[in-house]
């Protein structure tokens, strides 16, 4: 069987990395020479809309995933008339685009924040008379790790924000005051097996996630589950789905999806029975999916902007090294590192072993 994938970074790579053991083989599609998924298969070297390159992607691979949501309509549509692409171009519409992934949250009463659209300032100015400060407006396409998005905190913010965005259509929404972020990996085949792995705890900072933890038997758990179920069933979606969210005041307001496999799963390499990236091929490739109970307890600590001293982590007990293979510069995620071990407070000390490791190393 071979597996196409739409991007060679680390998500292509792990997907690889979990598919070699299952005797798939991989054929990669990015622009980039030296991506890093590119030596775990055979690379497609040019543009994501590149006809022939595509043409020669559809013809050779049985099925055609991706590890990045903004692969441009056409590109998934064109695929998906030539062979099986899991998940649809309908679930990709859906993540490209806030504005409709709100309003799809809504018709399926999922709670969100409060929003508005926005397409100009005075638009933006009438929204921020109903929504009250402090607000965030995004970019309703290519946002992702806080990306084009601002804080409003005041109606001085309103205009030079605006100005940022440089007229591309946008989405104003309240504020959260959360008391944490989480996560749900859930996994949904070709038959309709579903399967969730238990929350994942999640830290960000300037946008970007830097921790993520197991949360085994969270209180939140059945209440992700019944909003994850509804995005899963309404799309008929087949593959991983990451679905975030913001716990306030003991509910749930449901941020966003991707429809991929997500980094706050890595954890799910060692901390789980079968991985976010095993799961994600079975599901593709109508395989019975493996179970997401998780062994021990787990957490993830991303590497950004800078690679730490193998030798030194690997002294952190119960710490696994994922590099990448991904030149470092400021802000990319050059490498991840997992603890698992059946003890909570050892668990506490190695994260914040490597949590010191990465703010060492971390340009941003
Ligand atoms: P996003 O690109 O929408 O995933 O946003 C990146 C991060 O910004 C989130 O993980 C949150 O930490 C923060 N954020 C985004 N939207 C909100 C909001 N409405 N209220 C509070 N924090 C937010």
């Amino acid at each position: 069987m071979i597996v196409g994938v739409l991007g060679a970074g680390q998500l292509a790579r792990m997907i690889a990395l979990a598919g070699l053991p299952l005797g798939l083989d991989f054929i990669f599609l990015d622009p980039s020479v030296d991506a890093c998924a590119n030596r775990l298969g055979e690379a497609l070297i040019g543009d994501y809309n590149d006809p022939e390159l595509l043409a020669q992607l559809a013809e050779r691979a049985d099925v055609v995933t991706y590890e990045f949501e903004n692969v441009p309509a056409e590109v998934a549509e064109f695929l998906a008339s030539h062979t099986q692409v899991y998940p649809s171009p309908k679930a990709l519409a859906v993540a490209q685009d806030r504005l409709i992934e709100k309003s799809f949250f809504r018709d399926l009463d999922i709670p969100t924040p409060d929003y508005a659209a926005v397409d100009s300032l005075e638009n933006l100015q009438q929204a921020m008379s109903t929504l009250g400060y402090p607000a965030i407006l995004k970019s309703c396409t290519q946002g992702y790790d806080g990306k084009g998005q601002s804080l409003l905190k005041s109606v001085d913010d309103l205009t030079s924000a605006w100005e940022l965005l440089q007229g591309v259509p946008a989405v104003v929404e309240a504020f959260v005051p959360f008391n944490r972020e989480v996560s749900i990996i859930a996994v949904r085949s070709v038959s309709g097996e579903t399967v969730f792995y238990p929350l994942s705890e999640n830290l960000h900072r300037g946008g970007i996630l830097r921790v993520s933890e197991c949360r085994a038997d969270d209180a939140m758990q059945q209440q992700a589950e019944a909003y994850v179920s509804r995005l899963l069933e309404a799309l008929d979606y087949v593959g991983v789905l990451a679905l975030e969210l913001f716990e306030v005041d003991g509910k749930l307001l449901v941020n966003e999806f991707a429809p991929r496999v997500h980094n706050s799963g890595h954890w799910t390499i060692e901390g789980a029975e079968t991985s976010q990236f095993e799961n994600h091929l079975r599901a593709i490739l109508g395989l019975p999916l493996g179970s997401t109970a998780p062994v021990g307890k787990a957490a993830m600590v991303n590497f950004i902007g800078g690679l730490p001293e193998t030798e030194e982590l690997l002294t952190i007990p119960h710490a696994h090294l994922h590099l990448y293979d991904k030149a470092p510069r400021k802000g990319r995620k050059v490498a991840h590192a997992t603890v698992r071990t059946d003890n909570r407070q050892q668990l506490s000390k190695s994260v914040k072993q490597l949590s010191t490791l990465a703010d060492q190393v971390d340009d941003s």
